[in-house]
């Protein structure tokens, strides 16, 4: 399979650290504040970018980033846990993807519906899907898993909401630009997948493990990330 030009999204610093690291670059540029990073990554060609916090954030990011002509976009970083079965550092690869604060409930939309559009739920790429799954069992062997991941403008730090968004929505992990940057590549037809290792479980330790897990997070996840722009092409 091969992508020409991979997008790569990041949120925080510690999430696009190592791509600063590690790709040889050959230009940046900015806009709308973004400043967008070109270069190659093992012989491939990339762009990355740190889109900062949030789904407004990542969405303009995500667009800017395919005007720009990338073939598909991955976003690496963190998030927290929902699924009790994943521990502090395993990886969830989207399957989906969904704003768990679009809520219009009150004019009978079930939560996270966009009204009035057929679509709120996002797929990922298959085939980035696929490459994501190989490198992730070759690297961190039973420690990754495909999954819903939800999105909102919210830090969840609370197990009731844990439940809560279990209940309503399913979903692996929750994070803050996942479904932005998933629904801005579905309005454009550009394939993605989200890649996101767990700082934290959500809940009200996750300020502190968010704290100390975020760099160790940030990592694991870009070498997932890595080994799928290695894989591309073979
Ligand atoms: N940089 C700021 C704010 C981080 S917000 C700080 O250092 O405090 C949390 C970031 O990590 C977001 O980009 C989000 O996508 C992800 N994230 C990790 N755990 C999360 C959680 N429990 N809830 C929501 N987002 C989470």
């Amino acid at each position: 399979m091969t992508f020409g030009t991979v997008g790569i999204i990041g949120a925080m610093k510690e999430e696009v650290e190592l791509l600063h690291r590690n790709v040889r670059v050959t230009g940046t540029r900015s806009k709308a504040g973004i400043e967008y990073v070109t270069g190659e990554l093992h012989g491939k060609q990339v762009i990355f970018c740190r889109s900062g916090v949030g789904k407004v954030n990542a969405a303009v990011c995500t667009q800017v980033l395919i005007d720009q002509g990338v073939d598909c976009v991955l976003f690496t970083g963190v998030a927290g846990a929902l699924d009790p079965g994943l521990d502090v550092g395993d990886i969830v690869i989207s399957t989906v993807c969904q704003q768990h604060d679009m809520d219009v409930t009150a004019l009978g939309f079930p939560r996270g519906v966009i009204p009035f559009q057929e679509q709120s739920e996002f797929a990922a790429d298959d085939r980035l899907v696929g490459l994501a799954v190989s490198a992730g069992e070759s690297l961190f062997p039973g420690r990754c898993r495909t999954g819903k991941v939800l999105s909102g403008d919210q830090f969840i730090a609370s197990r009731e909401t844990v439940r809560e968004l279990r209940e309503t929505m399913g979903g692996a992990c929750v994070e803050m630009e996942g479904a932005a940057v998933a629904q801005v590549c579905a309005m454009n037809g550009v394939p993605f997948v989200i890649i996101r290792s767990m700082s934290d479980r959500a809940d009200g330790g996750a300020p502190d493990s968010f704290e100390a897990f975020t760099i160790e997070a940030s990592n694991r996840s870009y070498r997932l990330v890595e080994s799928m722009i290695m894989r591309m092409g073979e």
